[in-house]
């Protein structure tokens, strides 16, 4: 049985995070985020340091242990109750990130819906990716560089996944809104998919 799912998609600091983790509080819905996943792992786990190296340079992981990991979380997830694929919806949050992750999902994943959490205005971006780095101690968010190269990463690996899902999957979503608005939108969009 596939997965019903929902991808949050969207540039880095395009607060998929801050609307993935409220959608995981309501019953029936599962979030789960890539990046956290990866943040989880104890210091002794050798691809935490695979991790630190490809983040630290803003570049992604390598496919295959992240989806390894991926997979490996989710079915911890399903094993201990927290996660019941029969009930409920999985709120994916920067997983698929290139087209071989999407490729490699495909069997794993029905996906419903991709919530775009559109920023045109790349300062913006910078500006909120810069607060984070202070407020939750993120490395990669740290240096200007390291900002600029994974923006431009996901423009080339990951933009390109919205295309693979194709066009009537997609809702767009303008996420310079504040917060409460931005969850307003995702919320309505939801409603009228999950029927
Ligand atoms: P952001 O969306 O702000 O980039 P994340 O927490 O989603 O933050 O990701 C942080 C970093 O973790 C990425 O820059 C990348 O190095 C790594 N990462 C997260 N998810 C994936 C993934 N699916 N594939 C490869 N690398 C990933």
């Amino acid at each position: 049985m596939k997965y019903q799912t929902i991808l949050l998609f969207g540039a880095p600091g395009s607060g998929k995070g801050t609307q993935g983790k409220i959608l995981g509080t309501i019953p029936n819905f599962f979030h789960c985020a890539c990046g956290d996943v990866f943040r989880s792992l104890s210091a002794a786990n050798p691809l935490a340091r695979v991790f630190i190296e490809y983040t630290s340079r803003g570049q992604l992981v390598p496919d295959e242990p992240t989806v390894k990991l991926w997979r490996q979380f989710i079915q911890n997830s399903e094993r201990i109750g927290r996660f019941n694929p029969g009930n409920d919806v999985l709120v994916l949050d920067g997983i698929p990130r290139n087209l071989p992750q999407a490729e490699m999902l495909d069997t794993t994943l029905e996906v419903r819906a991709i919530l775009y959490l559109h920023c045109a205005n790349f300062d913006r971006l910078v500006q909120r990716l810069q607060r984070r780095a202070l407020k939750e101690n993120r490395l990669d968010d740290a240096n200007l560089d390291v900002i600029r190269h994974r923006l431009k990463v996901y423009e080339r690996e990951t933009k390109p996944v919205l295309k693979y899902y194709g066009a009537k999957k997609i809702h767009r979503i303008d996420s310079t809104q504040p917060p409460t608005k931005v969850l307003r939108d995702i919320l309505a969009r939801i409603d009228r998919v999950m029927k």
